[in-house]
């Protein structure tokens, strides 16, 4: 007998790869289909529940293959029905998971990394000693728990709450593009999980080189974290910027290949009292995004023990608001969610931290 270890995680090969795998085993390519289909419309978490497939192939497909699911370490849900897992991986490593449901929709906010290498000053998530790519399998995996616990495998798709995908958890998606491009890939996949890219957006904090090609393979909605309009402040909230300045990143959103007037850039704004908040950001905030299809997300920034920042008012939000909305850009203010468990935007931490001298990895 194989350990765990020792055998194929299933979740995150792509359809040809696993019709490759079964060939190796003898098994013919309508089986890849069968599994496809059990693993990702059935949610099936053992070979044994795949009644189509005789149980000697069963057998033989466990020996070689793993499906298991993350551990759920914690699963809390918050007053306002937003709910949060914190996931645990075959390593130890620890990543959350959020679900906010909305009247006739909910998204699933993805973490892509366990931590975070970019040290955005107003962060949870950036103060975190640990970083690491997560595996495709590992992204799939939070997706995979989040049917799981909302009950929704075998419901009609119009009597499913979870539509939507986020890749805003922990991490920033584009410094593990290639993971991240395969997990969307079989996310996307009509005969599978099948959330459209239309459903899917990925958040950046702004790494220009992979923006075309994320539009290009993926063809998913884009949301640039901005935050603020002069390169001077940036640099400070952002350290990014300092490698890739405001004008690259706008003109990479300029010529962003999935944008259009229907599917516009969402620039989301932490609005930080008495930082970014003054009618002059507002203003040039307009100014910047000329020529983008774009609209903002204002989100009143979410604290965190040990943070130098407060948010700002909520007449300063509103009036910032107004500036933006009145030069023909939508721009809600976002609600909080999820407070009372720390599940609110930026908030996301977990407790893994490197042991002494461990190397980080970053595929
Ligand atoms: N790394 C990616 C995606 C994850 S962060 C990115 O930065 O875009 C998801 C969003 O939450 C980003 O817009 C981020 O700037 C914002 N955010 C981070 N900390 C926050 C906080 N404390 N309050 C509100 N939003 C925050
Ligand atoms: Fe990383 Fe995004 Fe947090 Fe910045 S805001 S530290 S990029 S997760």
């Amino acid at each position: 007998m194989h350990k765990i270890s020792e055998k194929t995680p299933i979740i995150g090969l792509t359809r040809e790869e696993l019709t490759q795998k079964l060939a190796t085993l003898g098994l013919p390519a309508f089986r890849a289909k069968q599994i496809w289909h059990w693993l990702y419309t059935k949610g099936a978490t053992d070979f044994s529940q795949m009644t189509t497939i005789a149980k000697p192939q069963q057998a033989l497909l466990d020996e070689h293959f793993n499906l298991a699911r993350p551990g759920i370490a914690k699963d809390l849900t918050s007053f306002d029905a937003t709910r949060k897992w914190l996931l645990e991986f075959q390593d130890g490593n620890k990543v959350e998971t959020v679900f906010i449901p909305e009247e006739d929709r909910g998204a699933l906010c993805v973490s892509s990394q366990v931590g975070c290498t970019l040290s955005c000053t107003f962060c949870h998530t950036g103060t975190m000693k640990l970083v690491r790519n997560l595996t495709a399998g590992e992204i799939i995996g939070q997706v995979l728990v989040a049917r799981d616990g909302l009950n929704e495998w075998n419901k009609k798709r119009e009597d499913c709450l979870f539509t939507n995908i986020v890749m805003m958890g922990m991490g920033e998606p584009l410094y593990n593009y290639e993971q991240v491009a395969r997990a969307l890939t079989i996310i996307m996949d009509g005969e599978g999980i099948a959330i459209s890219k239309r459903r899917i957006t990925l958040s950046t904090s702004g790494v220009v080189p992979m923006i075309e090609k994320c539009g290009q393979e993926l063809g998913v909605n884009l949301a640039i974290s901005l935050h603020a309009v002069r390169d001077d402040l940036r640099d400070e909230l952002v350290p990014l910027n300092k490698k890739y300045p405001l004008a690259q990143l706008l003109q990479a959103c300029r010529d962003y290949p999935a944008a259009n007037n229907a599917r516009r850039i969402t620039f989301e704004y932490v609005m930080l009292k008495g930082v970014n908040d003054t009618d002059a950001d507002a203003r040039e905030l307009v100014r910047l995004l000329d020529g983008i299809h774009a609209k903002v997300n204002l989100i009143p920034w979410n604290p965190w023990p040990g943070a130098k920042y407060e948010t700002s008012s909520r007449n300063r939000q509103h009036a910032f608001a107004k500036i933006v909305n009145d030069a023909g850009y939508s721009s809600p203010i976002r609600a909080t969610r999820g407070e009372d468990i720390m599940a609110a935007c930026g908030q996301l931490k977990s407790d893994s931290e490197r042991k002494k001298g461990e190397k980080v990895w970053l595929g």
